[in-house]
């Protein structure tokens, strides 16, 4: 299914409300936006009862929609070929792997929930590049889920919106998945990270000005084919590591000790690559609160350091990086302008951000594709984002 994507990375509203009045034969009546969203550090430690720290950005989906009077749903993508057109019922299935599920299964949850819909034209247009770990899927369900509850007076709470298209994600597409990504993107704001314990949900949005600096995504564009797996196996490997600690510590997670209390027991745990996964974990899980210190005393450079420390970590003790995204932070270190970088998302592909000075943002894009394209064989596609607002409606344009 990725590769119908039409990347269109320059449509205005204004054009899309054109497609729109051409898809539909009538003006679109609301426009929304939800953002896709990076993980600026916390890695592979939320299921660890660890704390993660994702920000929104400014790439995203737009989602248009106007009622009409034949009771039906019109799902169009500007980004898919594939059309999808079904009636008003009182619950719906997921239909082959299209794009379409992703709006389908929040509307099966509306309706199977006894909410009143009635029919929708609704087109959505997307500038994420897909299945790179920016988490287009949880900024379409969280627009398609955010637009109905305004235009069907639901009533739903944010919270419960994020909730919901978790539930799309795992139930209804089918993939086991934190609720990080639906959080970010509903609950993102400019210019803040949002520090977030994933079990309890309890966050706290922390000042994130980049100054005179953009965050650079960099998509490897190298498939994440192992990652699933790998994250299997480290999810075990974590639990091994839980255990033999919990054989004198009191803790229900990883996350549960420091750095310090993690040396004075670590010597419960025998497998010397298990110790390295459980040191990953606790130490990321300590760079996450020396960051939040580090963003509220504006220590960008701290920041970046506690990044390229984090890299380090998931490079050598947890092993999920790989030639592409340690080809990006190697070449980023050698970049004055860069302040820090990592790899973010599961790893194995996907892709690396950095904090690199604005006005010497092309420079590092240039050099950082011929570097990266001489050492791994094909280029990377190289981004400058900010730090933006979750979901919202577009007004007055
Ligand atoms: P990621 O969330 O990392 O980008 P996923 O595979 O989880 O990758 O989700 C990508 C899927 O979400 C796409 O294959 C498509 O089905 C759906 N999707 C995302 N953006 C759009 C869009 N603009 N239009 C239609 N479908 C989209
Ligand atoms: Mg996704």
């Amino acid at each position: 299914m990725c590769k119908a994507f039409i990347f269109l990375p320059s449509m205005t509203t204004d054009q899309l409300k054109q497609h729109f009045a051409t898809a539909f034969d009538q003006q679109a009546l609301e426009v929304y936006f939800c953002p896709g969203r990076v993980n600026l550090i916390g890695e592979h430690i939320d299921y660890n009862g660890g704390l993660v720290m994702p920000c929104a950005i400014n790439f995203g989906t737009w989602m248009l929609l106007a009622p009409n009077e034949d009771n039906v749903f019109r799902f169009r993508s500007v980004n898919f070929e594939d059309t999808y057109d079904i009636g008003v019922q009182d619950a719906y299935e997921k239909t082959g792997r299209e794009w379409y599920n992703y709006p389908l299964g929040v509307l099966h949850h509306f309706v199977a929930d006894g909410k009143n819909v009635k029919g929708l034209d609704v087109l959505y247009y997307g500038n994420v590049p897909i299945g790179s770990g920016l988490s287009s899927s949880a900024s379409i369900e969280i627009a398609t889920a955010f637009a109905f509850n305004k235009y069907f007076n639901t009533g739903y709470s944010k919270l419960e919106l994020v909730k919901m298209a978790k539930s799309v994600e795992n139930n209804f597409i089918g993939l086991s998945s934190g609720i990080m990504d639906q959080f970010a993107v509903a609950f993102g704001e400019d210019s803040k990270a949002l520090m977030l314990n994933c079990g309890t949900l309890d966050y706290q949005a922390v000042d994130a000005h980049l100054g005179d600096n953009v965050l650079a995504i960099i998509n490897s564009n190298k498939p994440r084919k192992l990652a699933e797996s790998k994250y299997n196996e480290r999810v075990e490997e974590c639990q091994q590591a839980l255990a033999a600690l919990k054989q004198e510590l009191n803790i229900e997670h990883l996350c549960d000790i420091d750095t310090a209390t993690f040396e004075q027991y670590q010597h419960l745990i025998t497998d010397p690559v298990v110790l390295k996964r459980a040191r990953h974990v606790v130490s990321e899980n300590d760079r996450v609160k020396l960051a939040a210190k580090a963003l509220a005393d504006h220590d960008l450079t701290e920041f970046g350091r506690l990044m390229y420390a984090s890299h380090h970590s998931l490079q050598h003790d947890y092993e999920v990086s790989g030639a592409e995204l340690d080809a990006v932070v190697e070449y980023s270190l050698t970049n004055a302008n860069v302040t820090g970088a990592r790899m973010t998302g599961a790893g194995f592909g996907g892709c690396a951000i950095a904090i690199v000075k604005a006005d010497a943002f092309e420079d590092y894009r240039k050099e950082l594709i011929a570097y990266y394209t001489d050492k791994i064989g094909y280029a990377p596609d190289v981004y400058a984002t900010n730090i933006s607002d979750g979901v919202h409606e577009l007004t007055g344009e």
